[in-house]
């Protein structure tokens, strides 16, 4: 099967190149900007329509024309993978961005042929420790001292800016063969509301109740905030009352999604979870809150966005399944389908086939991994 992988690397650019480093931040980000408030007055326009706008607005801002054009395109690809998340209820309303804000830029790997011989837009040369990429040639490169060669179709290549230091990330396809050793380092994960994660080794991370005091102190403070006078002094002190508790919440979140992560990818080399999907928000039963749903939902992405992240950091493979994978309804044991789906608050799993009864989501979580493997095999 193919499998995702990123190599990232610390970056040297010399002084041209880092201009045009920056410059390319912002052309992106004027091109991603200038898109998104075409989109906000037309909702219906199409990745295809707003690609169709370069050319024109190249003409009219010949600067765009300086930097890779790739990395333009992608800028569109961003925004409306942004419009896709917002519409399935997962992501926010995209943003403008803005200046100086996690500066990036992505270019796709393209090759063409002349006369014969076939040149390839991006390319890392382990030996020289250079990496060449469109517009920018050659920039020195450090890491992965032990690799001679990438494994690996390149697909694209990120780079970025984090403080002063320039990175790129290199991601890969790679074809690769399971093998039997590697599936006992498999595990799957279901992800909840009762249960932050659950393994399919049986490990179970709750929801800590820090998390739901943030959350009232929240819900007090905005019935607080609906009684004041909007604009007045006392509003704006509230409403930074809001903000600061939101922030730590965040922090605290971040903090323990990355243990439960680091726990995870520590003893393990396929991590598989679900796909996030429209179930599991609508499982909440305090389903009129809309608070906590917010909550829920912020919570799971970081598991995923840190999962991801941690699993190309660490050179481990991450597979989602299928949103489809009805990985609560089907017995772990048998395969038997329930056709019925059960309450959320119905812990246990009991399989009218073959009688197996087992916990709700470390049912789901075997089931993760099974169908994970199964994708992951083919
Ligand atoms: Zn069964």
């Amino acid at each position: 099967m193919k499998i995702h992988k990123a190599y990232k690397f610390r970056l040297y650019p010399t002084k041209t190149q880092e201009t045009l480093i920056h410059k390319t931040f912002g052309c992106t980000r004027f091109v991603y900007n200038y898109c998104l408030d075409l989109k906000r007055n037309n909702k219906h326009l199409t990745k295809f329509d707003l690609m169709k706008e370069l050319p024109r607005l190249k003409k009219e801002y010949p600067f765009l024309r300086e930097v890779d054009s790739c990395s333009l395109q992608n800028a569109i690809t961003d925004l409306m993978a942004g419009f896709g998340l917002f519409e399935k209820g997962i992501g926010s309303y995209p943003r403008f961005k803005k200046k100086g804000e996690k500066e990036s830029f992505r270019t796709s790997f393209v090759t063409s042929s002349y006369k014969g011989i076939v040149y390839e837009n991006i390319k890392v040369d382990l030996t020289k420790r250079v990496i060449e990429l469109p517009k920018l040639k050659e920039i020195k490169i450090r890491g992965y001292r032990n690799l001679d060669k990438l494994s690996g179709r390149i697909l694209n290549a990120t780079i970025r800016e984090v403080g002063t230091k320039f990175y790129v990330s290199v991601c890969v396809e790679e074809e690769i063969e399971i093998q039997e050793s590697s599936g006992s380092k498999a595990v799957g994960i279901d992800i909840g509301v009762k249960n932050l994660v659950v393994t399919s080794n049986h490990e179970y991370y709750g929801n800590p109740k820090y998390l739901d005091k943030y959350e009232k102190k929240i819900q007090r403070l905005q019935q607080e905030l609906s009684r004041k006078i909007k604009g007045s002094k006392n509003y704006i002190k509230c409403k930074k009352k809001i903000e600061e508790v939101y922030r730590k919440l965040k922090n605290a979140r971040k903090k323990l999604v990355e243990k439960i992560v680091s726990n995870i990818t520590k003893s393990h080399d396929i991590i598989i979870a679900e796909n996030l999907k429209v179930k599991k928000m609508l499982e909440n039963k305090n389903n009129h809150k809309h608070l906590r749903k917010k909550i829920i939902n912020a919570t799971f992405s970081e598991i995923i966005r840190i999962l991801r992240y941690k699993c190309q950091w660490l050179n481990k493979t991450f597979i989602q399944v299928s949103p489809y994978y009805a990985s609560s309804q089907i017995c772990s044991r048998c395969g038997n389908k329930e056709s019925v789906m059960k309450d959320i608050r119905v812990r246990e799993y009991k399989c009218s086939k073959c009688g197996l009864e087992i916990e709700r989501d470390y049912n789901a979580s075997i089931n993760i991994l099974n169908e994970g493997l199964k994708c992951y095999n083919n």
